[in-house]
């Protein structure tokens, strides 16, 4: 439980714009919404997405897949039908392999220990158990392996409770020019993997690309795609020569907090802990209430007032030494009419002072989803708008 003064602004009207956007570069989506939805709030962005189109969700673990499933059933207009809600990491042991039967959860499947405990898990006398059977083509993190499928594909026909739907695999580097080589040998050999399931009788949907494979890779979508931090209005090929293809997204995010204090700063005064700061000249800040416990990183501290900054009255104020635990000081010398109750903005803000989630990742050293999935866990207003500054 987080007690923080910033306020996570979610603007659903672009989640939902950009769930059509992509729907309409693909085929059939499976929206990612694990980690709460990369921020932004796993049940008010699987509403917003059903009643975009979406028919089907993935999250991460399977307990995120029963919230999920519970939070749907609350209203009948939104209750998907069994095996429409995918765990990525699906069972770690036999309770959850349990829970995925009970609850109707598609679980991601990589080794063959979950076989077994899904396949236990069934009683007699039940319909086969839906499985997505997930490969590793190059991202060497989970899956079966191309060498070992002869023996997968014997060991899924002695589990006749189980039924393969799906074969997944993820991308490594779709989103970089540079290793397109890579992207081609990942997609060939899960295309080989896919013809050779297929090939044993199992009809199964392919499902490969992420966001940055729906929107550079076109010869990539198979069956079903999974859009992740598109959906969020996020672009995935920022800073690379396919930037543009993913520039048609609307962010959904903005965050803001308030200004608790203002005072002047004196020339060869320093600011904050360990002096990082020391005015060059005679300066005006503001104290806002939000540090590296709301998720403002410690690394956005700034010992010249020249990088990273936030937006009051629509400007942009810089942030001035050290970030601290729950405040951080700003320069507005030149905004001199701030007033404690003001809200700066840390994520967003009306153009063209906006601070954008890839520009707060460039400052910290790193990418957008980690910018979002972290500070979004603040609390929340939803409202169903576009961002119109954007
Ligand atoms: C998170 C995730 C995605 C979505 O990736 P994006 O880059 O956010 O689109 C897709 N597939 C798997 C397996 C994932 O873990």
């Amino acid at each position: 439980m987080i007690h923080s003064q910033a306020l996570v602004h979610v603007h659903l009207g672009a989640i939902a714009e950009n769930y059509r956007r992509l729907s309409r570069l693909g085929s059939k989506m499976l929206p990612v919404i694990k980690a709460d939805a990369y921020g932004h709030g796993l049940a008010p962005v699987a509403r917003t997405l059903l009643e975009a189109g979406a028919d089907q969700f993935a999250v991460g673990t399977v307990d995120e897949a029963v919230a999920l499933r519970d939070a749907l059933a609350a209203d009948p207009s939104h209750e998907l039908p069994r095996f429409h809600i995918v765990s990525l990491l699906g069972p770690l042991d036999a309770a959850e392999a349990r829970t995925c039967r009970e609850e109707g959860i598609l679980p991601f499947v990589f080794r063959e220990e979950q076989l077994a405990a899904l396949h236990e898990a069934g009683k007699a006398g039940e319909e086969p158990m839906p499985v997505a059977l997930k490969f590793d083509t190059g991202m060497a993190r989970l899956g079966f392996t191309e060498q070992g499928l002869p023996e997968l594909l014997d060991r899924l026909t002695a589990l006749p409770g189980l039924r393969p739907v799906m074969v997944a695999s993820h991308l490594a580097a779709s989103d970089d020019p540079s290793k397109a080589e890579f992207t081609r040998e990942q997609n060939a050999r899960f295309s080989r993997i896919l013809n050779a399931v297929r090939e044993r009788g199992h009809e199964t949907l392919g499902c490969l690309a992420n966001s940055a494979g729906i929107l550079a890779w076109p010869n990539l979508h198979y069956d079903v795609q999974r859009p992740g931090l598109a959906l969020y209005g996020l672009n995935p090929l920022i800073g690379t020569a396919w930037a543009d293809r993913g520039s048609l997204l609307w962010p959904a995010m903005e965050i803001t907090v308030p200004v608790i204090q203002t005072h002047e700063l004196k020339a060869g005064q320093s600011i904050s802990y360990g002096r990082l700061y020391t005015a060059p000249e005679d300066k005006r800040v503001a104290i806002v209430a939000a540090g590296y416990a709301d998720f403002y990183s410690r690394s956005l501290s700034s010992a010249d007032g020249k990088g990273p900054a936030m937006v009051l009255r629509g400007k942009r104020a810089p942030v001035l030494g050290r970030v601290c635990m729950q405040l951080t000081a700003v320069d507005v010398s030149s905004i001199p009419d701030v007033v404690p109750g003001d809200r700066a903005y840390l994520l967003g803000g009306p153009a063209p002072a906006r601070v954008t989630a890839d520009e707060l990742a460039g400052w910290q050293g790193t990418i957008s989803y980690e910018i979002v999935t972290a500070m979004g866990m603040n609390e929340r207003r939803y409202s169903d708008d576009i961002l119109v500054s954007y």
